[in-house]
């Protein structure tokens, strides 16, 4: 088949799905197990029982983790050679899809303070200092900037105060694609601590708004951006610069998006309709499809990563799911999302 420019989008879009083993209490009430995950073929299948007949639905995506698989081989395996991107000076973007429970933010974050469950954001962080620092005569600068999703509201996640309203604007001296977050505070970091430091004040923050505003924190979006400037030397004498962009994104419960979809407007007026979940997805399937009109306009999650989906970026989709028959429903509906994607 056709090869892109710079690679095929197979090459451009990769799903990954992630199980995680059954929690204390699903052991404890002797919950049965109906996700296998084989790693070797990247293949998820679900055991079903319809009246007194049984069955399995298998999946295939580009990778397959299992409920044993630890954070160091998800990291190694499917985003290393994201951040190998965005040394390189690409865009790209990781998304968390999947039911609220099913270990999203694990995955994400993890336990930043525990070397072995830090997540895939303290993992790319650190390897992209370690990468940099070993680059002769390179100079660089590494930003970061942590924000909210709720209700299409923006939250900048870093500022001390709450003034300043964040904006969406088209940045038009970037060739029309551009678009920059305006009043968004974008923080100088020198090494991984000082990042690990930016994340404990997010989350703080994070957690205070969602007691004080009583927020639905299933319902939100959060985006982990980190900008990268390098300046290097070619053998030749010449100067590089390479400007390379990673996104990290946590999404919103994929339950918020409602069983029947957005035609279903009772499930809509109870609030179950993420409009940026919905249009995230409507962007991949574009992609996939190669469709002209990609509606990266019809949300702000899209707005907000346009840069970075499609075109030369690389977008790595890691789809969670549980392993229990109470989460049945949902883990086939993220599994035929993340199969469409592909
Ligand atoms: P989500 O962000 O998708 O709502 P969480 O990341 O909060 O889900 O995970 C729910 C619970 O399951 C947490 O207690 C988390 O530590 C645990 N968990 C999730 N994934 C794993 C995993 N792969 N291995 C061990 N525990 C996990
Ligand atoms: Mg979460």
């Amino acid at each position: 088949h056709q090869q892109q420019q710079g690679g095929s989008r197979e090459d451009n879009i990769k799903v990954v799905v992630r199980s995680r083993p059954l929690n204390a209490a699903e052991k404890a009430a002797k919950t049965p197990s109906l996700v296998q995950c084989d790693a070797d073929r990247g293949q998820v299948s679900v055991s079903m029982a319809i009246g007194s007949k049984r069955s399995s639905k298998k999946y295939n995506y580009d990778m397959v983790f299992g409920p044993y698989s630890t954070q160091a081989e998800v990291y190694s395996s499917a985003i290393r050679p994201v951040v190998d991107e965005v040394l390189q000076g690409y865009n790209c973007t990781v998304f968390a899809y999947g039911q609220t429970g099913t270990g999203k933010t694990f995955t994400m974050e993890g336990n930043v303070d525990d070397p072995e469950l830090q997540g895939m954001i303290p993992r790319a962080v650190d390897s992209i200092f370690q990468r940099l620092e070993a680059i002769d005569d390179a100079e660089y600068t590494i930003k970061v900037s942590f924000l909210e999703l709720y209700n299409e509201e923006l939250q900048d996640l870093l500022s001390v105060t709450d003034e300043k309203r964040l904006r969406i604007l088209d940045d038009k001296s970037r060739m029309g694609t551009g678009v920059s977050c305006h009043n968004l505070e974008e923080i100088m970091v020198k090494n991984t601590d000082e990042i690990f430091e930016v994340m404990r004040t997010a989350m703080a923050k994070r957690a205070t708004g969602e007691t004080k505003l009583n927020k639905n924190s299933s319902r939100s979006h959060s985006i982990f951006t980190l900008t990268l400037h390098i300046r290097e030397t070619t053998p030749e004498g010449e100067d590089l610069l390479k400007v390379g962009k990673l996104n990290l994104v946590d999404l919103a419960g994929s339950e918020c998006i409602g069983r029947s979809g957005a035609q279903n407007a009772r499930a809509r007026e109870a609030g179950n309709i993420n409009k940026s979940l919905l249009t995230l997805g409507r962007v991949i399937s574009a992609l996939v499809e190669k469709t002209p009109h990609i509606p990266y306009r019809d949300s702000k999650l899209t707005r907000l990563l346009q840069e970075s989906l499609g075109g030369r970026a690389k977008t790595c989709i890691i789809a969670t799911v549980a392993p229990s028959v109470q989460c049945l429903d949902e883990t086939l509906s993220t599994l035929e999302y993340a199969s469409r994607a592909k």
